[in-house]
Formats: C-alpha cells, structure tokens, sequence
C-alpha cells in the first residue's frame, strides 16, 4: 500500500531562529495528533541538524531541498547527499522546477542527484511537471515522459521503489494557479501508467505521487480526493504551522 504524504518545501525562507520556530509550533501543533498521512518539512540546508533535533519524538520528517551531484571533494559552496543523511533527514527534495528552471539542472544532472541520493540513504522526492506554454500546446504527457526517462526510469526496481514522485506543474507553483483535481488526476493516472511500463504494476501502485502548485486547506480535500493524488509538495502555505495544519487535516 502506497502511502499519503503531505511535504512542505520552505524554499530559501526563514532564518534559523525563525526555522526552529516553525518547526517547533507544528510539534506543538501536531502532538498528540495521528495524522493519516506522513509529514515531512523541507528545509534548507542550514536549518537541517537544528531541526532535526527539534522535531525528534514527533511525527514529523525532515527533507532537504537539494543535494549535490558530485560525491566530495572540492566543489566550493555544495552540500553532498552524505552530509545531508548525518543531519538525520530522510527525504530529498530534486528536479524541482525552480532549480531546473535558474540554476539549470539537467536530466544528467538530476541523474547523478538521485543516484548519490540513493547510494546515501535518502529517499527523493522527484519532481516533474510541465510549463504553462507547454501545457497550453498540449505537451504535458510528453514532458513528465522525457523528465522520467531522463533521470529516473534509469534506476533498478528496488531504488525507483524508495522514490516519492512530485507532479508540480510550474504555471501553478506560487502563482496560486491550481491544477483542477481532475486535471491532476488525468495525470497522476498517466504517470502511474508509465511507471507500470517500465516496472510492473505492483511498483506502479506502491509509488506515492503528489501534487504540488498552489495547494492549500481550501483546495487539498477535493485534490487529495482523487484515486492517483496521495497528497502535496506545498511551498507558500508550509510556512504557516497552522495552514499547513489544514492541508495535512484534508486526509
Ligand atoms: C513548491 O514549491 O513545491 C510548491 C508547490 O509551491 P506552492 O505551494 O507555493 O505553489
């Protein structure tokens, strides 16, 4: 059984007090609580260790928001995967489309990403989805299919298995543009049915694939709904305790 996730994604927000303060009023919030599905923040680099100290005893997660693509060594300002696990965080946010999009990352790229990812212990959280232009051409089904064979349909079974997906399509990140739930669900569906291609049904069925782009309390029970969606990469609305309350009550 493939599991619900809700994922916050703070992007480069937040200072480290104001991170631990964060993280520390969604314990707060969340104690006591069994929500029914696996919460994860996503923080950036620095906020890691702290965090993950912090929200030891809790339900909550924790992801980074990046990794490099080299192993070590000398690459000036890049934080490797290894020294993302040693923070105590399990998740790895990669392939989002901002850094797709300004700091040019490659399928290569991504590739590699996933792979040290993997080799490091850390599960990604993979996202993929298409621009506006090419959602309006009709180029979505295509783009996610490019995106996955580039840097993912790679991998053997048993890795693509430690993988969450994130369909995000990038004309409703922070545009408070969503996907119609049944825009998503189309293709949640079409994505499932391109991972059962390649790595049978069972693995196609187990793979969690969330939506991501302007999710909110307001909109994620109609979009978590959906047989395909189970459950958001959320960037604006994770950076409230209590909104991003209402997104993880939606399950
Ligand atoms: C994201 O950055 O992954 C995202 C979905 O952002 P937002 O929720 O703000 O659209």
């Amino acid at each position: 059984m493939r599991k619900n996730i809700v994922a916050g994604n703070w992007k480069m927000n937040k200072t480290l007090q104001e991170g631990v303060a964060l993280a520390t009023e969604l314990k707060e919030i969340l104690k006591g609580q069994k929500p029914n599905c696996e919460v994860i923040i996503g923080t950036p680099f620095i906020h890691l260790a702290t965090v993950a100290e912090v929200i030891k005893g809790s339900v909550i997660k924790l992801s980074a928001e990046n990794c490099a693509d080299k192993e070590s060594g000398a690459y000036t300002g890049e934080v490797s995967a290894a020294m993302v696990k040693s923070t105590g965080a399990e998740y790895c946010i990669l392939g989002h489309s901002e850094r797709r999009q300004y700091y040019h990352e490659t399928y290569e790229i991504l590739k590699e990403k996933v792979l040290l990812a993997l080799a490091n212990g850390l599960k990604p959280i993979f996202c993929i989805g298409e621009l506006k232009e090419e959602r309006e051409a009709g180029k979505q089904n295509e783009v996610v299919k490019a995106q996955l064979e580039g840097s993912v349909f790679n991998l053997s079974a048993e890795d693509f298995s430690k993988i969450v997906l994130a369909y995000e399509p990038v004309w409703a990140i922070g545009t408070g543009l969503t996907a119609t739930s049944d825009q998503a669900e189309e293709i949640h569906a079409y994505i499932r049915s391109l991972i059962a291609a390649k790595y049978g049904k069972e693995v196609a069925e187990n793979t969690t694939i969330l939506y991501g782009g302007s999710c909110k309390a307001s909109n994620a029970k109609e979009l978590f709904s959906k047989p395909d969606v189970d459950g958001g990469l959320i960037g604006g609305a994770s950076l409230k305790a209590p909104d991003f309350k209402g997104i993880i009550d939606a399950f």
